[in-house]
């Protein structure tokens, strides 16, 4: 006999149909789950009769369960880096970042500072991140140790950075090929585990290095048996990082065909920010399928620009939102959702709300390969889903009162929620954090 989870309350996801996004909503909704899968939603009051012998509902009155939020670019060695005050981005990490990270060497200090990033992360009803690590290949092991004891699905992987940084902070290109090599085979789809090939940016990988990570990402291919392992970088980002790359690849057409040239774009590519970028990167970021993590919070916190949503969906080019903590400010897809729609004012267009959730979710697992299996409620897919307290503060309380229709409603989390909000958290099926 099966045995089902069924739980009761307002329910929204998003589905895509024929390449528009839909919002499905059920103001009274049932959702049943077995063995960390979702099994069906729907209406309750169509549903219930069907699993009528099942055992006790768990409602959620006054709450909004949907799916939990996906951080598509993130660093969790600068979990203590966030909130540092004053710089832009190359000055930043110099004085802040490269700091901290060289913490990283201490294996203690690096297992503390990956259970606390987990814990933010669930508090702020986040369940799956794409992350960088630190050059350190334990950095790696102890991260990938935390998440795998709290059943997550997570993405990480070692930066490889081989100049332009403190000598404790960089590997060489033999090292950072041996290194995430050995990461790979121990971690990557072990588990809810997935690998990252992780240079930091172009700034701090020679040639060489780089021409190393295109050979791990065709080492490790997407099959049909299997999945590949992705790529994550960053890439314009900021005028001043754009001057120096032009400087160390003079030989490259612009920022992006440095990475592009030697193998490093392609359908399993994120780059981060990817704010100034020029037509031809953005023609060429399209013909190579290679994906975007946006990222608001930090684009504002350090000054870096405002970037083009409207652009990089003329292009077709798959988006994702992101937090980019600690150069982001807030661990709360939330924050990085109000955000994006401030952005998107100062471009004078909208965000609308129902594509902000989507970017937060089922967008963000297509850009991690995952929506096969993340993303939204869709049968069989992994049940990580998050349950909102509507009644969390009293003016969300008093505000939701006048909300007509489920993007007004969705709206009035994005701009007033935070992780207030977030009462309980379910990985595969089972609840990980109660507020
Ligand atoms: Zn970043």
């Amino acid at each position: 006999m099966t045995d089902y989870n069924l739980y009761r309350g307002s329910i929204f996801h998003c589905i895509e149909d024929g390449g528009n996004v839909e919002p499905v909503y059920f103001p009274d909704g049932l959702m049943v789950v077995s063995k960390g899968r979702i099994v069906e939603v729907g209406e309750y009051s169509e549903l219930s009769a069907k699993f009528s012998s099942e055992k006790s509902i768990v409602h959620f009155k006054d709450s909004l369960i949907m799916p939990g939020f996906i951080d598509s670019h993130i660093h969790y060695p600068q979990y203590k880096v966030i909130s540092s005050y004053g710089t832009s981005l190359l000055e930043w990490l110099n004085k802040y970042t490269f700091v901290e990270e060289q913490k990283f060497s201490d294996i203690d200090y690096a297992t503390k500072v990956a259970e606390l990033f987990l814990d933010e992360l669930l508090i702020n009803g986040t369940t799956t991140a794409m992350t960088f690590c630190t050059s350190h290949k334990q950095s790696v092991d102890v991260f990938y140790d935390a998440a795998e004891k709290r059943n997550l699905r997570m993405i990480a992987g070692k930066v490889m950075m081989d100049r332009n940084a403190p000598d404790e902070l960089c590997d060489d290109i033999e090292s950072s090929y041996a290194d995430s090599k050995s990461l790979i085979e121990k971690w990557h789809n072990k588990g809810r585990l997935s690998y990252a090939v992780t240079p930091r940016f172009a700034p701090t990988s020679t040639e060489g290095q780089l021409i190393q990570a295109a050979k791990l990402l065709k080492e490790y291919p997407n099959t049909k048996s299997a999945k590949g392992v992705l790529l994550q970088t960053h890439l314009n980002e900021n005028s001043d990082e754009i001057d120096w790359v032009k400087e160390l690849y003079p030989q490259s057409k612009n920022y992006f065909d440095v990475y592009d040239n030697l193998g490093l774009s392609g359908t399993n590519s994120v780059f981060g920010h990817c704010i100034h970028n020029s037509t031809d990167e953005y023609k060429r970021m399209a013909e190579t399928n290679s994906k975007v993590a946006l990222c608001p919070t930090s684009n504002l916190f350090l000054g870096s620009g405002l970037f083009a949503l409207d652009e990089l969906e003329q292009h077709g080019i798959n988006v994702a939102l992101a937090s980019d903590v600690g150069g982001g400010d807030s661990f709360s897809m939330f924050d990085v959702m109000n955000q994006a729609y401030k952005i998107c004012r100062l471009n004078d267009y909208n965000l609308d709300p129902v594509k902000a959730f989507y970017l937060t979710t089922l967008a963000a697992a297509k850009v991690l390969n995952m929506s096969d299996c993340l993303g939204n409620f869709e049968s069989n897919k992994e049940a990580d889903f998050i349950v909102l307290d509507l009644n969390a503060t009293e003016l969300l309380a008093q505000r939701l009162k006048t909300a007509k229709n489920i993007n007004d409603l969705l709206f009035c989390l994005m701009t007033l929620g935070d992780d207030r909000l977030v009462s309980k958290v379910y990985i595969f099926g089972q609840c990980a954090y109660q507020k």
